[in-house]
């Protein structure tokens, strides 16, 4: 008789949801063990509720520098295609929005339900408040090469497989970190952390809107005459900072330098489509409008108005100042604001308001089958390795491969 390999899951999160199902797919024992009262919380929040599961655009050069090298193998063996099959497979069908992968039901608590049906299914058993502690070799005579701890119980296992995330998301996602204790105590390098895709706080705050903004611009991040990271996108300026998408994508980059009391500036180019010849122009054509209208009433037309009250104010400008008495020189400072609005970063949003922790357990610990290499039988997967993509679907895509890959090395 064959026994059946014993898999223990970390984590019921995306990786470790899907470790668990190509696990018993393949024949093993799965049990999940999970700190929360539910599976996939985070999962359900993911692209605003939405669910961005992937990405057609997919490119290893879209993930964190030191990953990159990996990440190309592991793309090879489990890509974006793999991950809508396997979707399939579960009943979720899925649609592409101009290569962005979202379920045709436009709910990621969709996803959740067709990952937890589909684990019950299997006869995967799921322990809730279960916060797993510890993990060494098994030294007494029962089955399994590993025995694991948790907050109130002992299990053996052929395999364990670590998926229990990282730092990032609301309090609700219990993202505590807990993954990156346990590898270290078991010998793992665990990378410095920092909250990524992001945004950030500026200073001072005196003159940001209060009501938010929200524009399409680039936004370059500066150190000195460095340009740290340039993006273009819908930019949300709040009362006391900057977001949205393109600021997330760079947020990578800045994180680390803001850390270390770096002086960085957002600088902000409302006009992204115009060369400076284009701009010079503009400026020559609104010079023309120099007449008895207002400083607001001369930009009501160039920006949004809650920019162009951002501006004034920075300027200690009155917003009611007749154009006639402003003269060209300083109506060209005004303008250049829109081409160039700095604004120094003060701190990034910090875990909570994140979507993912860049940095983690170094991929030198780790075999391409996601095994730990200095102890046979533990695997890792998801956000807990120090893999973090971009905005896009990229680390859902991320979950799903090294869900797949450790779930089936983990029951052979
Ligand atoms: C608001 C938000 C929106 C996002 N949107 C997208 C998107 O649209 N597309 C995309 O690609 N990515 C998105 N992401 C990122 C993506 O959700 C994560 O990268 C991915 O869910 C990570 O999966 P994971 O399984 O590694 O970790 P998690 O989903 O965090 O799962 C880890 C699990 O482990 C459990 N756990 C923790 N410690 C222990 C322990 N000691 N014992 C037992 N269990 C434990 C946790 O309770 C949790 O259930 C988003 C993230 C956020 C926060």
């Amino acid at each position: 008789m064959i026994l059946k390999k014993i898999v223990y899951v970390a984590g019921g999160g995306a990786a470790g949801m899907c470790a668990a199902i190509y696990a018993a797919r393949n024949g093993a024992d799965v049990t999940i063990i999970e700190k929360n009262d539910q599976l996939g919380k985070k999962l359900s929040m993911t692209g605003n509720g939405r669910c961005n599961l992937t990405n057609m655009d997919m490119k290893e050069e879209y993930y964190n520098s030191s990953a990159r090298g990996r990440m190309k193998e592991w793309l090879g063996i489990y890509g974006p295609e793999d991950v809508i099959s396997f979707l399939k497979s579960l009943g979720i069908v899925v649609v592409s929005d101009e290569g962005y992968i979202y379920p045709v039901s436009g709910q990621a608590s969709s996803v959740v339900t067709a990952f937890t049906d589909e684990i019950r299914r299997l006869g995967v058993k799921v322990l809730f408040h279960q916060q797993l502690k510890n993990i060494k070799p098994n030294t007494s005579d029962g089955v399994g090469k590993l025995t694991i701890t948790t907050n109130d119980s002992e299990f053996n296992a052929d395999s364990v497989i670590l998926a229990t995330g990282s730092y990032s998301g609301p309090k609700s996602t219990m993202s505590t970190g807990d993954g990156y204790y346990i590898c270290s105590k078991l010998g793992m390098t665990v990378k410095d952390t920092y909250p990524a895709l992001v945004g950030f706080k500026v200073s001072p705050v005196e003159h940001m809107p209060q009501n938010g903004v929200r524009a399409m611009a680039n936004v370059s991040f500066t150190l000195g005459n460095e340009v740290i990271a340039k993006e273009y996108g819908e930019i949300q300026i709040t009362k006391d900072g900057i977001s949205g998408i393109p600021v997330m994508q760079a947020s990578r980059e800045v994180v680390r330098l803001l850390a270390e009391k770096k002086p960085i500036f957002a600088v902000l180019d409302f006009y992204p489509d115009y060369d400076d010849n284009d701009f010079a122009a503009l400026k020559n054509d609104m010079l023309r409008l120099k007449d008895d209208r207002t400083l607001m009433e001369f930009l009501n037309g160039f920006a949004n108005s809650n920019v162009n009250a951002m501006v004034l104010d920075r300027m200690k400008l009155g917003k009611s100042m007749k154009m006639k008495n402003i003269s060209d020189s300083m109506v060209t400072c005004i303008l250049d604001n829109y081409r160039a609005l700095k604004l120094r970063l003060d701190s990034d949003y910090g875990y909570q308001q994140s979507q993912v922790t860049t940095g983690g357990i170094s991929l030198g610990d780790i075999g391409s089958d996601l095994s730990f290499l200095n102890m046979p039988g533990v695997f890792l997967a998801g956000e807990l390795l120090d893999v973090d993509g971009r905005c896009g679907g990229y680390n859902l895509q991320w979950a799903f491969t090294s869900g797949s890959i450790a779930g089936t090395a983990a029951s052979i």
